[in-house]
């Protein structure tokens, strides 16, 4: 059994890495990848913590700009000491500094004041982001659940949404190149696409050297997987599974419980690491 997405408390996950892959050898996986968002410092650690029979995978979530629906390009097996894209994330937590310090104006305007430190003792050394927001506001019981810290404020179109600065979809397939990983768009049906424009898309960013398509993970149920495999396989691209992982913050999600997912882990795992490999 293989997850080849999953978070830490580097980005919004509730596990270290360390604890991630404990936990991913207890349920006797065979391979992860630990994927947080816009940030790669819980790969080394991971490494550091894992011992023989599980294989972790460096990976990385980026958020890229796309309309109508969200797009993240997941990177995986790229060298996580890369300067070129260490300093492009290092870029990602400065804008992600200057847009906290705005929601969180926006958020006093709207009569709930969170200080930065408050926020900052939740999210520890990882990075903050609206996740860590919400839960401080069900601390205090400002709301009773993080989902409705979402509806109420902190979502998109929200009172307190302010949009992330990202890359475009070739400049971020190129990053993941450069540092020598391949390029995966994540939980495709979060690009709110239809039949025929999701194929049109995954050809034109497939010429711009997209890998792959996550095919099978959480939000999909199995036949919606099923017709995103079906597609990558129609055009020669990987095809990935991975459950996306959050700790208790997404506690309907288990890690290595993908529904649908095939249970042959090589043919997801070698075609992957594989075209990873092309970049070096
Ligand atoms: P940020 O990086 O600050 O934009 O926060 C993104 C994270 O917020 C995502 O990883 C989701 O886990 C979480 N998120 C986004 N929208 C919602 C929502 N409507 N309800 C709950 N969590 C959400
Ligand atoms: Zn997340
Ligand atoms: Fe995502
Ligand atoms: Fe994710």
């Amino acid at each position: 059994m293989i997850d080849l997405h999953a978070h830490t408390n580097c980005s919004d996950g509730t596990l270290s890495p360390a604890e991630l892959v404990t936990e991913a050898e207890a349920l006797g996986l065979s391979a992860i990848a630990v994927c947080d968002h816009d940030t790669m410092l819980g790969v080394p650690l991971a490494w550091e913590e894992h011992r023989d029979g599980l294989q972790v995978i460096s990976g990385v979530e980026i958020s890229v700009e796309f309309r109508p629906g969200t797009f993240h390009l997941l990177g995986y097996h790229f060298d996580p000491f890369h300067p070129r894209l260490l300093e492009f994330l290092r870029q990602l937590q400065r804008w992600r500094a200057d847009r906290n310090a705005l929601i969180l104006e926006r958020l006093e305007a709207c009569g709930v004041t969170l200080t930065e430190n408050e926020v900052r003792d939740l999210a520890g050394d990882g990075q903050i982001g609206r996740p860590h927001m919400a839960r401080v506001m069900v601390a205090r019981g400002v709301v009773d659940s993080v989902a409705e810290a979402f509806q109420r404020y902190l979502q998109k179109g929200g009172p307190c949404y302010v949009a992330k600065r990202r890359l475009r979809p070739r400049e971020a397939i190129e990053l993941i190149h450069a540092a020598g990983g391949a390029a995966v768009v994540a939980h495709p049906v979060q690009l709110k696409l239809g039949h025929e424009a999701l194929c049109g898309q995954m050809e034109a960013w497939q010429r711009m050297g997209l890998d792959g398509l996550e095919a099978w993970h959480s939000d999909h149920p199995p036949d919606m997987a099923a017709g995103f495999a079906a597609l990558a396989k129609r055009l020669g691209l990987c095809v990935t599974a991975g459950s996306d992982y959050h700790g208790t913050v997404k506690p309907k999600v288990q890690l290595g419980v993908i529904p649908g997912a095939p249970p042959e882990d090589a043919a997801i795992l070698e075609p992957l690491l594989a075209a990873a490999e092309r970049w070096r």
